[in-house]
């Protein structure tokens, strides 16, 4: 609706739909490409589909292959859908054996374990907090992409989503840039729909009546394979997701926005998290914040005040250095006048002094602006630097290539000013005597 009154047109291709569902299943193909089951196993039994908060359960083991443990069913959430697999625990004869990763396969779930397990009776147990985090991260991610839909239209359509333990992200197409203003506008509507504690419900539907019933929007998060398919209903939002969730949204506790970043051209990615794990990133923040503030010793409140004016009194302070340190070449360059030897009413600077590249730059170019001639030469950073200067029908270039020449160096710059590097520094009188016979020998 917004993209129409803006005059943005919106256009899926025709294809689409298909194309999200191939792109899809495409990428969970490519990653379980590795794993393959010498024998054919029942489709495991899901218990995670009616009961998401049930945490321990009883099952058969009935193969292990590759380290994956197969069970007749399962309590554990297979890593699918962009929310990050269970982890637990199998119990088989009073021996815990760990659960660190949970996939998939045409609809068998593999358990990787740590150790074999005797194939019988065995029980699970799920990481509940963890699981807990997930389902709230996933209930969110439908909140969110509610809100968004709600407030910007319906051309709002999810890319891509992730549900880990310490944070989601939910990457949508849109046409522009959010502001701070709407990301907060958009944090505030999403949590008055977690507030609202609405209802949270799924159920299984024949595929062609619930595309009749919901239209293809239920696809956002991809198009599941099978005849009927799974429906989840968080508040007023329908999607076809085969995610765990809470029973209502007030058990998503909180939604914080982290970060809202556009990722490609029409895709904006929000990094948010929920419940504890917002807690802990308003935490880290606030850290941030504390420990700022004590280095600059004022109240956070204080801060972007206090930065803004260090910041202005380092410009200031920059600027000052720089007129100073133009004041010292220039009373450098004085006092090397002063002490100028003369050839034919021509002054003649041979210097060694302590001074880097460019405090020796500024110092030959006031001396070339004074009429004078000849070279300076320094040392630093493990390097030789080397300034000449003249003026009338003397060249800069000429006196740089003649001490260049017993110095081991080379280097470059106009007629007035030429500057390089060298291999060897050499001695005040040693700089004197060749810049007075180039003199001499040109007259
Ligand atoms: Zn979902």
């Amino acid at each position: 609706r917004v993209a129409e009154e803006k005059n943005v047109r919106v256009d899926f291709p025709p294809d689409f739909y298909s194309e999200l569902a191939k792109r899809h299943s495409k990428a969970i193909k490519e990653k379980k490409e590795e794993i393959k089951l010498s024998k054919s196993y029942p489709k495991t039994e899901k218990l995670y589909y009616d009961n998401p908060k049930l945490f321990e359960f009883s099952a058969r083991a009935i193969g292990f292959e590759n380290g994956f443990l197969i069970l007749d069913r399962t309590a554990f959430y297979p890593e699918s859908g962009g929310q990050d697999s269970d982890t637990g625990f199998i119990i088989s004869d009073g021996m815990r054996v760990k659960v660190s990763y949970v996939t998939e396969l045409d609809g068998v779930v593999l358990h990787k374990i740590d150790g074999p397990v005797p194939l019988g009776e065995v029980k699970g147990v799920i990481d509940q907090e963890r699981r807990l985090r997930h389902m709230r991260h996933h209930s969110a991610t439908h909140v969110l992409l509610y809100t968004l839909q709600k407030l910007y239209g319906k051309h709002i359509w999810q890319a891509g989503a992730r549900k880990e333990t310490d944070k989601a992200r939910l990457d949508v197409t849109h046409y522009k840039k959010f502001s701070d203003e709407e990301v907060r506008e958009i944090e505030k509507i999403a949590n008055r729909e977690v507030f609202a504690n609405k209802e949270i419900i799924w159920f299984w539907m024949d595929r062609i009546e619930a595309e009749r019933k919901f239209g293809f929007r239920l696809y956002q998060g991809g198009v599941p394979p099978g005849k009927e398919i799974r429906i989840v209903c968080v508040g007023d939002d329908v999607q076809a997701c085969g995610g765990t969730h809470c029973s209502k949204t007030g058990e998503i506790g909180l939604i914080k926005i982290l970060s809202v970043d556009s990722i490609q051209d029409g895709v904006v990615r929000f990094e948010f998290a929920v419940a504890e794990a917002a807690i802990e990133a308003i935490a880290k923040m606030e850290s941030l914040l504390k420990e700022s503030s004590k280095i600059l010793r004022v109240e956070p409140q204080m801060l972007p005040k206090t930065v803004e004016r260090f910041f202005e009194e380092w410009k200031e302070q920059k600027k000052e250095i720089e007129r100073l340190k133009e004041k010292i070449a220039e009373l450098n360059g004085e006092n090397l006048l002063r002490a100028a030897e003369d050839f034919n009413g021509l002054k003649v600077v041979a210097e060694v002094i302590d001074a880097d590249m460019a405090e020796l730059q500024k110092l030959a170019d006031y001396l070339s602006r004074k009429g004078a001639l000849g070279c300076l030469m320094a040392q630093g950073e493990g390097r030789v630097f080397v300034v000449a200067f003249a003026s009338g029908n003397y060249d800069a270039r000429e006196i740089l290539r003649e001490v260049g020449k017993y110095a081991k160096g080379s280097g470059g710059g106009r007629k007035e000013l030429a500057q390089g590097a060298a291999e060897r520094l050499l001695t005040r009188d040693e700089l004197a005597s060749i810049i007075f016979e180039y003199l001499s020998r040109k007259g």
